[in-house]
């Protein structure tokens, strides 16, 4: 079957608007206060097995995902999740550190600007496009600084008092007080509401044509000391995603655990928060049985990819079922320089920023984009049914040629891993000529 393009950029699935995918609709919840209860998370896997698919995603930015819904089943599902007191974030995409006012290490907690920009936005919000963001980043160990937006602020120390340096469609920063802050950023929102739904803040004066984004992915799997003397335990789900089978164990060693609460977490993670280190380590190992990653260093840690073939009509390759073979591939090279992006079509949905290698699915093959985004995938291309093995292969040079010292970004950087993959033929013969 041919892929179907992919729905049009601007195009986003919320809690009020899923979107259609090519396994029904997906319907994308981020809980207005950032946490849920170990019964909140049961009962949404419930509801992802009686009204989707049963497969539940967290997203690169920390949104919950429910797949495989049904025109019909969306009602009942948006009903279930009000019934289990979770109140959805609804309107203007306000993104802050899910650990925002318990992390000992931020410079500020980001919430209360948030809600000042949320409450001078309440007017534009139907204005506004589906995609256009805010970040905030209290400057704590959770960094949201791989995220796009159209408005950034970063908390700032520069003297006593904090901050705000505030960015607007990645053109250059100003420092300003909360207040202040605030005011600019429902300024620049005003200003993208007057120029239509289709508007980012790149429109805008002094907007960057392309924002550069950190191309280096932060998971926050591991433990974190919090500011009440509790720990938090960062763990990551394989490729983003799991059945809700897995939600409802994770949720039952969030409570044997002793923890507070479960958070989605940015870079496709889930923390649970309040535990103390007998408990950190006991939900640390159910959530490793449970196939979780436990270890940042782990090679799926760095690897992004979208569902792919056949969940998405718009997939020209299998793109999540190829990943676990491709961390096999590709782990020797992945020393935390090297990200990897697996996009089964040009839209990138897993991994906005860029990667340090980023396969793109086209004309049912694959192109490498080197050092980018997927959205400037034009070839090479190679077959899709190779991918591992060339993988395997191009790590192998990789090793090969690195030098004592040098990271697998630089090393792939030497090889010119773009021309190799634009040979023609067998890559591990040419690798090895
Ligand atoms: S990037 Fe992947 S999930 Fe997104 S539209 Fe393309 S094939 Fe589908």
């Amino acid at each position: 079957m041919t892929p179907v393009p992919p729905t049009r950029r601007g195009a986003c699935p919320a809690f009020l608007s899923p979107m259609e995918t090519g396994d029904g609709l997906i319907l994308r919840l981020v809980p207005a206060d950032g946490t849920l209860a170990t019964a909140q998370v049961r009962g949404l896997a419930a509801a992802a097995i009686a009204f989707g698919s049963g497969l539940m995603e967290v997203t690169a930015r920390g949104s919950l995902q429910v797949r495989g819904l049904r025109r019909e089943t969306v009602a009942p599902l948006q009903e279930a999740t009000w019934a289990l007191g979770i109140t959805p974030r609804l309107g203007l995409a306000i993104d802050v550190s899910p650990l925002s006012g318990l992390d000992p290490r931020e410079i500020a907690d980001g919430r209360p600007l948030a809600d000042a920009i949320r409450a001078g936005a309440a007017a534009l919000a139907d204005r506004l496009g589906p995609k256009v963001s805010v970040v905030i980043d209290g400057g704590g160990a959770i960094r949201l600084d791989g995220r796009k937006a159209d408005v950034r602020l970063v908390a700032m120390r520069p003297g006593s008092d904090v901050l705000w340096s505030v960015a607007i469609g990645g053109g250059a920063a100003v420092l300003l007080p909360e207040a202040e802050a605030a005011a600019r950023t429902v300024a620049a929102l005003a200003g993208l509401a007057a120029l239509g739904r289709a508007a980012r803040a790149t429109d805008l004066p002094g907007g960057a044509a392309s924002p550069r984004l950190a191309a280096t992915a932060r998971s926050p799997i591991g433990l974190l000391p919090l500011a009440d003397g509790s720990l938090a335990c960062g763990i990551g789900l394989p490729f983003g995603a799991a059945d809700a089978a897995t939600f409802t164990a994770l949720a039952d060693a969030v409570d044997a655990a002793g923890a507070r609460d479960l958070r989605p977490a940015p870079e496709r993670g889930l923390i649970a928060t309040g535990l103390d280190a007998a408990g950190a380590r006991a939900f640390a190992e159910a959530a490793e049985r449970l196939g979780c990653l436990v270890r940042a260093d782990d090679p799926r840690a760095f690897i992004a990819a979208c569902p792919g073939a056949p969940a998405c009509a718009s997939a020209h390759f299998p793109s999540r079922q190829l990943a676990p073979a491709v961390a096999q591939a590709l782990g020797p090279l992945l020393d935390g320089s090297v990200t990897v992006h697996l996009s089964a079509c040009s839209k990138g949905c897993a991994h906005p920023a860029p990667a340090t290698l980023a396969f793109v699915g086209m004309d049912a093959r694959v192109a490498l984009v080197h050092e980018g985004a997927a959205s400037q995938a034009a070839g090479p291309l190679r077959p899709a049914d190779t991918l591992a093995a060339d993988l395997a292969a191009l790590a192998e040079g990789a090793i090969r040629v690195r030098r004592p010292g040098e990271t697998g970004r630089e090393a792939l950087r030497r090889m010119a891993v773009a021309d190799l993959w634009a040979s023609k033929g067998h890559l591990k013969a040419m690798i090895e000529t």
